[in-house]
């Protein structure tokens, strides 16, 4: 039987060039099934029917001991995962022969494929059947971090450049390798630009791709303008300020250099920023590592919150596609709470019927409405 697995999991790595990584997770995921199986003393061609159980295992079972627990040893997205993994290994367990293909019907609601199996072979083959044990997978949320954490690393930094560096990825949403990428020249913090050759009104940056010697690369091909609030301008003031020490031959054309490490005054690798902000997070007491794109994506969150629209925050980001802007949207269980309580609150500002209606459990549609 583990000869079977086995030969599944080669065909997948070397047939299919699916990753290593992939390979390895699959393994581990068929290793549950076959535990399973034997647990509920089937072979794994007979466990189709069962299916629903081992569903139920994948989340309560615990890793450790064998016994059933009452939480959730495994999110749904891992418990799909499993399961995609063990509907792979039983569709080519049956493409060779090696199971009655009408099993495979029991993995799918509406499997009607002439040839069953071809669906996940053949890409040109029109119908996906759907898989019938597939959890509800919650949306992918942002883990943005907290106003209280950003707080803790700005405290625990100890000089004016890595302040400027957490406050400019804070309050403009800059990248790791957007920051460190930025010259002098980028830099148009004053309230007219025009004598620096720029229109934009307002204290802004320009994010703009380069080959940069220290490897920093902003993402997007489109340069873009992303303006600046006070607090990132007074941050820079006084790193600047930092800066005008650095003897004249140590200067460097980035923003971001390196002050204490040599070589002295060349530019700040984009790495960097990930050891800073590990150092600050473990310095004053964070619960978990703070990590660069935490800090763009409290940017984007407290942006949304404040009330910008999503074409704005494409812009300010520098995304390509909307899509990957929409991801910020997903408002937090206490801002729905907040949308259904603002009505309520109307509602009982209109009167008192509302209250009363629904206590008692008689209010009809026309006293609601006319509440
Ligand atoms: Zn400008």
């Amino acid at each position: 039987m583990v000869t079977e697995v086995d030969e599944y999991l080669i065909h997948r790595r070397l047939g299919t060039d699916a990753a290593e990584s992939t390979t390895q997770a699959y393994a581990i995921g068929l290793a549950l099934f076959l535990d399973w199986c034997d647990s509920i003393g089937k072979a794994p061609a007979d466990s189709v029917p069962y299916l629903g159980r081992f569903v139920y295992w994948l989340q309560h079972a615990s890793p450790v001991k064998s016994a059933a627990t009452t939480t959730l040893v495994r999110a749904e997205r891992r418990v799909n995962a499993v399961l995609s993994a063990v509907r792979g290994y039983l569709r080519h367990q049956a493409s060779i022969g090696r199971l009655p293909h009408a099993v495979l019907a029991g993995l799918y609601d509406d499997f009607t494929s002439p040839v069953p199996g071809l669906a996940d072979f053949d890409p040109g083959f029109q119908h996906r059947p759907r898989a019938r044990h597939r959890l509800q997978e919650p949306p992918s949320l942002v883990d943005n971090a907290t106003d209280d954490e950003v707080l803790k690393l700005l405290t625990a930094a100890t000089n004016p450049r890595d302040r400027f560096i957490i406050i400019a990825m804070w309050r403009m949403g800059l990248r790791r390798g957007e920051v460190t990428g930025l010259r002098r020249e980028d830099v148009h913090f004053v309230a007219r630009a025009t004598r620096l050759g720029c229109g934009v009104e307002g204290p802004h940056l320009h994010v703009r791709r380069r080959e940069n010697p220290n490897r920093a690369l902003a993402k997007s091909r489109r340069p873009r303008v992303v303006p600046a609030d006070w607090l990132v301008v007074q941050a820079h003031d006084q790193y600047m300020s930092v800066l005008a020490d650095l003897a004249s031959d140590r200067r460097s054309d980035f923003v971001l250099v390196n002050l204490f490490r040599e070589p002295v005054g060349s530019a700040m690798r984009p790495d960097a920023i990930n050891a800073l902000l590990d150092r600050l997070s473990q310095r004053n007491g964070c619960d978990r590592r703070i990590r660069p794109h935490m800090l763009r994506h409290s940017f984007a969150t407290n942006t949304l919150a404040a009330g910008a629209t999503l074409d704005v925050l494409k812009e300010l980001l520098g995304h390509a596609w909307v899509a990957s802007t929409e991801v910020y949207a997903h408002p937090s269980p206490e801002r729905l709470r907040a949308a259904v309580e603002a009505v309520a609150t109307q509602r009982a500002a209109g009167g008192e019927m509302v209250g009363s209606a629904a206590a008692t459990g008689s209010g009809s549609a026309s006293t609601l409405g006319s509440a």
